[in-house]
């Protein structure tokens, strides 16, 4: 152990300071402050010197792993370099010091961004309109699904309650469902890793409200039969669906809008390069095809004939609308493809989504530009089949052929020894790479999934290769290695259950 690694906390000493301030000659001006919100006792504070604050937050930083530090190959999470252009137009003044109750007159540049974006979004997926309300992923799910729900409502098709989601789907896929009040009814995958069409078939009904789906698949895998299924769900009068958090292989190649998805959302914190992990912050905006426009949140940014923005808050606009009628699709007679708000799902989120999130991914687009998108995909999908196919040999691969951005192994091919994925996993942090994505996708018992990104050099892939193939050995030659892996973490093997169940808060309770 470093030095001051046993130093980091209680670096508290009595009349240590960090900070100076100037004489100010509104101290005195503290009397008037009502006596109830005045503390009567000092605040805890550590006293430290501005050095010791520095060691210590810099010394913590590098006890964790990020995109910065090293190769992140986490599959389904995208993990791709963000790049910093993204935070210094974040933090500008411009946008950094805006207050969400400003009136849209004052920030008319802001609303233009929104609307510029929704529409990069929409050239990019094929989709007509977005909101870019939703907070994450999964809140992009529950807004799609809401949309979905209200669209079979507005018609009078109250029977559609059920929602099918393939084996392989994003475990967020059936929770989002559920929260929406949907029944999940599972589809199985075929041999090959895909849905399996004559499963399906028997599942389609007047009670179906859609189906939930990711193309490439968690397998990633393009699902062929996708214009065959979306012609069958839509036969039957339900709605298609798409997970879109990994949009990296098909940016500029493909658009799930040609594919007959009729919603989909977007994670702006994976595709398009926000800095996530941990919990947030994300995006997780959500299009939709011309005949679901007017069942999009609110509120929402509009554009008026002359070329100003305004923010549409749910009511009804249309010239025919009684005084105040028709909030959030209450009855107010207007026409069923109205789009001023009043025929919306509802409102999702507390403002606008994550402003700074947004602003980073319309950064990534303007700075990428048309040309350079269309690199995103194909990059992401030859790193991909790269290391796919020089550790083939090493580790099992349950489904051969050409993958996307990710693909799945299923633990060593060597199966004689007792090192399992998680000893993998572990070992690969001795090396200085984070692990993949494992036990993921549940279709098999030791998926091992790989991401590598399209922003990785030739040289970190080999590295990488060198090493999973370095690992491959030692499981051979040396397993209790593996098994007590990781040796070098600040941190060694955690027991992951009780650290997600009953998780130490304080530093104090806690034993480094
Ligand atoms: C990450 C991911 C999600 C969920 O996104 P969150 O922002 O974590 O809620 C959903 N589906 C897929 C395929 C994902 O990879």
């Amino acid at each position: 152990m470093k030095y001051y690694d046993k130093l980091i906390f209680d670096l508290s000493k009595d009349g240590k300071q960090g900070y100076s301030l100037p004489s100010s000659k509104w101290s005195a001006s503290v009397g008037e402050l009502p006596s109830g919100l005045c503390r009567t006792v000092a605040p805890e504070l550590p006293q430290v010197s501005e050095l010791d604050v520095v060691r210590h937050y810099t010394n913590l930083s590098q006890m964790n792993f990020g995109v910065d530090t090293g190769f992140y190959p986490l599959g389904s999470c995208t993990m791709k370099y963000n790049p910093k252009i993204n935070e210094e137009i974040a933090a500008h003044r411009a946008f950094a010091s805006l207050h969400p109750l400003q009136p849209a007159s004052s920030v008319q540049g802001v609303l233009k961004i929104y609307r510029e974006l929704s529409r990069a979004l929409s050239a990019i997926t094929g989709m007509a309109e977005f909101t870019l309300d939703p907070f994450a992923g999964a809140h992009g799910e529950l807004t799609g699904l809401m949309i979905i729900r209200q669209y079979h409502v507005s018609r009078g098709d109250l029977k559609r309650t059920r929602i099918i989601v393939p084996d392989s789907a994003h475990g967020t896929n059936p929770a989002s469902a559920a929260v929406c009040g949907l029944e999940v009814v599972q589809v199985k995958s075929n041999a090959s890793g895909l849905v399996d069409v004559e499963d399906l078939k028997p599942l389609l009904d007047d009670t179906v409200a859609g189906i939930m789906m990711t193309n490439p698949n968690t397998l990633g895998l393009f699902e062929k039969d996708i214009r065959n299924i979306a012609s069958l769900v839509h036969e039957c009068g339900g709605l298609l669906y798409y997970d879109g958090a990994n949009m990296n292989p098909l940016m500029g190649v493909v658009r799930p809008g040609d594919m007959g998805f009729d919603v989909l959302h977007l994670n702006l914190h994976k595709t398009f390069s926000t800095p996530h992990g941990g919990g947030g912050p994300g995006a997780g905006p959500v299009g939709v095809a011309a005949h679901l426009v007017s069942h999009l949140p609110v509120p929402k940014v509009m554009e008026a004939e002359d070329g100003t923005f305004y923010i549409a808050d749910g009511a009804c606009r249309c010239p025919s609308a009684p005084e105040g009628a028709g909030v959030f699709g209450k009855e107010c007679g207007c026409m069923p493809d109205c789009v001023c708000g009043c025929q919306s799902c509802g409102q999702i989120s507390g403002f606008m989504g994550n402003f700074g999130v947004l602003l980073r991914a319309y950064t990534y687009i303007l700075m990428l530009g048309r040309q350079n998108i269309r690199m995103v995909g194909p990059l992401s999908v030859l790193g991909a089949n790269y290391i796919k196919e020089s550790l083939k040999d090493s580790f099992r691969l349950p489904v051969p052929g050409v993958c996307k951005h990710e693909f799945v192994f299923d633990g060593l091919m060597d199966q004689s020894t007792e090192v399992t994925t998680l000893d993998i996993a572990k070992r690969l942090l001795d090396y200085g790479f984070h692990a993949p994505t494992i036990y993921f996708p549940l279709l098999f018992h030791q998926s091992i999934m790989i991401e590598p990104t399209e922003t990785e050099s030739k040289e970190t892939l080999d590295g990488f290769i060198e090493i999973m193939k370095h690992i491959a050995a030692e499981a051979a030659t040396d397993p209790e290695t593996l098994k007590t892996a990781p040796h070098t973490t600040p941190v060694r093997r955690l027991d992951e259950i009780t650290a997600a169940r009953q998780p130490v808060l304080q530093y104090k309770d806690m034993c480094i």
